[in-house]
């Protein structure tokens, strides 16, 4: 059950962080809830793009991938490949799609937004190559300042995501035990590249819908 008090101050938080996101050229929306969310995807993306997807428990939470399905986009989807040489095609594929839905690890108040990744794919794409990004972020990745959201990406998100992988393929990296990061230097770090996007150019190519939900970690 939603606590009023707490989403009426993520609300104003949230306000404040899309008028920053775009002073620095991102297309922001507010969306109060899951619902309207996926609306406001429908809504920015063209019936004639190809769409593809980073890997993010916000995007699975939220639905948006079956609603694209039922509604007959084309899609590119490397969790669809029945080998790894299919996926590593689909991913490299995924790079010039004309629509990426993604989420961000953590976003500070002054519109910086940090991303995590260990191939680098998603970061790839947000950084180079779709027409358009489309960021979907709960108001929980709402950090202070750019410190804060580096420090949430790297022990909180990071640590999550590395046990919801290690459940998939064992990667036995020290965060999984401890809970925070220990910096390492893995072969299955899933900590390679650390992304910071400060300016979205061209303006508007990233779009980043901001739901006042939990969502993801
Ligand atoms: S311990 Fe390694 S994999 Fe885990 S969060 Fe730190 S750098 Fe990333």
């Amino acid at each position: 059950m939603k606590n009023e008090f707490i989403f009426k101050r993520n609300e104003v938080l949230a306000k404040d962080v899309i008028d920053a996101l775009i002073k620095r050229n991102f297309d922001a929306f507010y969306c109060e809830d899951i619902k309207s969310a996926n609306e406001k995807i429908l809504e920015l993306i063209s019936k004639e793009d190809v769409v593809s997807f980073g890997g993010s428990t916000t995007l699975d939470e939220i639905g948006i991938k079956n609603i694209l399905y039922d509604k007959g986009y084309k899609i590119i989807d490397r969790d669809k490949a029945k080998s790894t040489r299919e996926k590593q095609e689909l991913t490299i594929k995924s790079l010039s799609c004309d629509t990426f839905l993604m989420s961000a690890n953590a976003i500070s108040k002054d519109g910086q937004i940090v991303n995590i990744d260990g191939l680098g794919n998603r970061v790839a794409a947000l950084c180079f190559g779709p027409k358009k990004v489309i960021m979907v972020c709960s108001v929980n990745k709402i950090e202070s300042d750019l410190d804060c959201a580096i420090k949430r990406a790297r022990n909180y998100a990071a640590p999550i995501n590395a046990k919801r992988i290690d459940s998939i393929n064992q990667m036995n990296t020290p965060c999984i035990l401890k809970g925070s990061c220990f910096d390492c230097k893995s072969e299955t770090s899933i900590c390679s590249q650390i992304l910071i996007t400060r300016l979205s150019r061209p303006k508007g190519r990233i779009n980043v819908i901001l739901v006042n939900e939990e969502l993801g970690f």
